[in-house]
């Protein structure tokens, strides 16, 4: 059983990597218990998201389609 802790580990590494079956499945688990860490978990998607919006190589490739 995963602690809050560990659980919010898995949701700032799932940011950056893929996580494997086990972890993914661990998280699950736990997020179906916990409510903090629901609202914990889409604050994390919330930022992931936000972040996608402007990445620099989108832009780049924008300005050059333009010309
Ligand atoms: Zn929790």
């Amino acid at each position: 059983m995963l602690m809050c802790r560990e659980a919010t580990a898995l949701m700032s590494l799932k940011q950056d990597k893929t996580l494997t079956l086990r972890e993914k499945m661990a998280l699950r688990i736990h997020l179906s218990m916990c409510q903090a860490c629901r609202t914990c978990a889409r604050q994390f998607d919330l930022l992931h998201q936000a972040g996608k919006h402007h990445p620099a190589s989108q832009y780049n490739s924008r300005q050059t389609l333009d010309d």
